[in-house]
């Protein structure tokens, strides 16, 4: 194990997560990243010295029991799996797609943080950063589901923050706008096309935004707590109302 301060990210297989693991081992942190795909982990971390991965279900309670157990130490858990499934309205909505939300989400980020919180406190300088959304502020048509979950993110970022004050753990809401990764693919089940028609006409936040953000928020004093971060491409106005040249 380096000397290096650790940081933990969850769903750095692909868009933030893997953005965050690049800028934050640029900041001088050893990064081990967790996710599903694990072939796709390898290739984060291939190019980040020290970087180690290890395959990670957030909404498996054995399988982040097993991911922790290799993290002897973590000053950083960066809670960013997650997703949306399905755009139905509340008249339309689908119990599975409703759950695999909350399981993924909400639960996750709470067995990750659960798991981790003795570590992160023993480091005497934690730091805890949840990926929420706009979702998470806004409500839109066909959003209930997701806006549902990523309201909850807010809830739970926000009592945190109540219960560990006085604690060395910081944490830290970071609220993305339209951002073009993996997401929109994710909650079309792939449908290419209709994840395309989300971007189309503007030009969307790119993961290394929101990376930055991660990065910057990180890198603050140790008694500098950035509660939360809200950002959107310039041509997004809200979660429903964006510029588009079409
Ligand atoms: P993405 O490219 O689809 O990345 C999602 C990541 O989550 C993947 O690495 C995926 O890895 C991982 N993941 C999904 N289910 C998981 C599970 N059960 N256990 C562990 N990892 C899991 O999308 P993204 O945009 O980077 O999303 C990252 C976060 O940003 C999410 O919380 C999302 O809600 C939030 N966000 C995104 C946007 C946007 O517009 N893109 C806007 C606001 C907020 P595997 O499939 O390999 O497990």
């Amino acid at each position: 194990m380096s000397e290096r301060p650790v940081a933990v990210i969850t769903g750095a297989s692909s868009g933030i997560g893997a953005a965050t693991a690049v800028a934050l081992h640029k900041a001088g942190y050893q990064v081990i990243l967790g996710a599903r795909r694990t072939d796709k982990l390898a290739e984060v971390a291939a190019s980040l010295e020290n970087a180690m991965y290890y395959e990670l279900d957030v909404t498996d309670a054995v399988s982040v029991e097993a991911f922790c157990a290799q993290v002897p130490h973590v000053n950083v858990l960066v809670n960013n799996a997650g997703g949306a499934w399905g755009l139905e309205t509340v008249a339309n909505a689908i119990d599975e797609k409703w759950e695999w939300m909350y399981d993924v989400n909400v639960l996750g980020l709470m067995r990750m943080t659960r798991t981790l919180l003795p570590k992160l406190e023993a480091s005497g300088a934690g730091h805890i950063i949840n990926v929420g959304s706009i979702a998470g502020r806004e409500p839109y048509v066909g959003g209930a589901g997701y806006n549902a979950v990523k309201f909850a993110v807010r809830a739970i970022t926000q009592v945190m923050r109540l219960e560990l004050v006085g604690k060395p753990i910081r944490i830290t809401e970071v609220s993305p706008g339209m951002v073009e990764t993996e997401f929109s693919l994710v909650r079309f089940d792939g449908d290419t096309e209709r994840a395309g028609k989300v971007y189309q006409g503007l030009q969307p936040l790119v993961a290394e935004d929101i990376a930055d953000c991660i990065e910057w928020v990180v890198t603050r004093p140790p008694h500098v707590n950035i509660d939360e971060i809200v950002v959107k491409p310039l041509a997004q106005a809200s979660a429903s109302v964006a510029a588009r040249k079409l």
